[in-house]
């Protein structure tokens, strides 16, 4: 068997098509969805993930800003510019590029922002509301890998799903919107013994890890489906993988493209839903 390969940027075009036009609507109203990206220090990865969030913002005609901070900025005075684009009107989203220098806590800074400006999905309340299985902000990649399975018309009901990393942007997640599909899940992590026994009884593998190539054939069951969160390099061995699994994802080119989906349709979302004027209270 050779798996199908599962192209991230086809669906990725297809849900920017639908916020095409969502957002359309959206400037009929006259309203323009609004994204402020902030990044501190200058990280290479980070400086060009900005780079792929606000290319995609322009294609869509969305407003964007870019806060670039250098890496001495302090706690307090993120914070503050966080507060200052918690109150700026034209803005609708607030990203804020991780990961931050040692020195200042990330923790402070996710909570800093406003949670229905939270488009990441990582503020402690739309954490807890994902919990408990009724997010308003999914976080991208996670709600990407959904979306890919979705898209595909594979059935995660009653699957048994292999997540292996346990981040709190990825692993744990992803893990939980899989079993609100009503997959029966199970989490690995670098403790984990026995890893290529648990990962062979997934049907559904998501890696998780940034170890690159640490799964390989042996990790995997015929016919199983497999998510490579891997980024930049990946952590499955794409080519033996793909001789035994249905379908894969590739890297460049699968998850990744979804990220960014994602995050352009927190955004409009968050911008609907200033329109319509639903309150979260925090
Ligand atoms: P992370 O915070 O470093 O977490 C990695 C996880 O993998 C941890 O839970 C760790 O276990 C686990 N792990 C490490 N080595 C392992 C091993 N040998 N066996 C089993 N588990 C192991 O990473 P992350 O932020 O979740 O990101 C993971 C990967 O996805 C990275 O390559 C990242 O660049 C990529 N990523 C891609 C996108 C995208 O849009 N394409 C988005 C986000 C992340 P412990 O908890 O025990 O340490």
């Amino acid at each position: 068997m050779t798996a199908k390969i599962i192209d991230g940027k086809a669906v990725r075009d297809e849900i920017l098509c639908q916020l095409k036009n969502e957002m359309e609507t959206l400037k009929q109203q006259g309203v323009t969805p609004g994204l402020a990206v902030v990044i501190v220090g200058d990280n290479p990865a980070s400086k060009l993930y900005v780079g792929m969030k606000i290319k995609k913002c322009k294609e869509l005609g969305m407003h964007s800003a870019v806060h670039e901070k250098s890496a001495d900025i302090t706690q307090e005075e993120l914070v503050a510019l966080i507060h200052q684009l918690n109150e700026d009107e034209n803005i609708h989203g607030i990203l804020v590029q991780l990961p931050l220098p040692a020195h200042i806590q990330e923790e402070a800074i996710i909570s800093a922002i406003d949670a229905k400006k939270d488009v990441d999905g990582f503020h402690p309340y739309n954490v807890g509301n994902l919990m408990i299985g009724d997010a308003y902000f999914l976080p991208c990649t996670p709600a990407g890998i959904i979306a890919l399975l979705k898209h595909y018309n594979m059935e995660i009901a009653g699957k048994h799903a292999v997540v292996v990393g346990r981040s709190n942007i990825v692993g744990k997640p992803v893990s939980l919107l899989l079993l609100e599909e009503h997959a029966t899940v199970t989490m690995c992590h670098s403790k984990t013994s026995n890893l290529a026994e648990i990962v062979s009884q997934g049907d559904i593998v998501i890696a998780a890890t940034g170890r690159p190539d640490l799964l390989g054939k042996e990790h995997i069951k015929p016919g199983a489906v497999v998510i490579d969160v891997g980024s930049p390099k990946s952590d499955v061995k794409f080519e033996e993988v793909k001789e035994v699994a249905s379908y894969i994802t590739p890297v460049p080119g699968g998850v990744g493209p979804m990220t960014i989906a994602m995050l352009m349709k927190n955004t409009v979302l968050a911008a609907k839903q200033r329109i319509e004027n639903t309150t979260i209270q925090v």
